[in-house]
């Protein structure tokens, strides 16, 4: 199973990534996540996008890309993946497409959760306070004007990624305002029909062609027969002599 979740910063993609790994035995491909370790450890490329980071803006593309060719063909991702937070941006979903044929893979779906933008901030400034309050460690990106920069960079970015996949008839839209539990039952719903859908058409690849033989050859059977006997009636009728039976 790979599956692509949209959706903008705070729309639950994360919560929503960790019940699919559990569920399918698969793995969630975070780029957040690869970056923010990056930064711990001070690799060349946690230092490159540190501080992009932190004004809420996106790490070159080639970063991403390269950091996601890499992860995806490590043995744990062969079951399947969860690209979460990846592709946001058209090129970055190119360069996917070009991964994935590479690898003769294929995505079984995108998933897009839904939301109201006035209501992530709403509740991020809610978190915050409340972590605040607590005594917890925040994320450097984890306050409301940087989620209005993060916002921003999606709508301009990332949202035209939508209607990437819809024309290719990928996208499945669910509500992502809906209660945790809610989500994980409609995006549930839709995998498993989606799983459906791909198990009847490999069910009909794998027998069309031979039911197909059958048929034209029965076809092409019957058509000799029927032309034969029109030829006969034919001569008959030209001849005006009567036909001979068949024995
Ligand atoms: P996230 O945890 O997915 O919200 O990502 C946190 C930050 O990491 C983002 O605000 C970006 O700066 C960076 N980032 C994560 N994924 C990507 C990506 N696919 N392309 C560019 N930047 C990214």
């Amino acid at each position: 199973m790979r599956l692509i979740l949209l959706g903008p910063p705070g729309a639950g993609k994360g919560t929503q990534a960790q019940r699919l790994i559990s569920k399918y035995r698969i793995v969630q491909l975070s780029t957040g996540d690869m970056l923010r370790a990056a930064v711990a450890a001070g690799t060349p490329v946690g230092l490159r996008a540190k501080a992009i980071m932190e004004r809420g803006e996106l790490v070159p593309d080639e970063v991403v890309v390269a950091i996601i060719a890499d992860r995806i063909d490590q043995p744990d991702a062969k079951r399947g993946f969860v690209l979460d937070g990846f592709p946001r941006t058209v090129p970055q979903a190119e360069a996917l497409d070009r991964l994935l044929a590479e690898r003769r893979m294929t995505l079984d779906g995108v998933i897009e959760l839904r939301v109201d933008e006035g209501i992530l901030i709403k509740r991020i400034e809610t978190r915050v306070a409340e972590m605040t309050a607590r005594g917890e460690k925040l994320r450097a990106d984890d306050n409301p004007d940087v989620l209005r920069g993060r916002l921003v960079a999606y709508r301009a970015q990332t949202a035209p990624l939508t209607d990437y996949y819809a024309k290719k008839g990928m996208l499945k839209v669910v509500d992502g305002m809906a209660a945790i539990d809610a989500v994980t039952a409609a995006i549930d719903r839709l995998l498993s029909k989606l799983g459906s859908a791909k198990a009847k058409s490999a069910k009909a690849k794998g027998k069309k062609p031979a039911a197909k033989a059958k048929t034209k050859a029965k076809a092409g059977k019957a058509k000799k027969a029927k032309a034969g006997k029109t030829s006969g009636k034919k001569a008959a009728k030209k001849s005006g002599k009567p036909r001979k039976k068949r024995r």
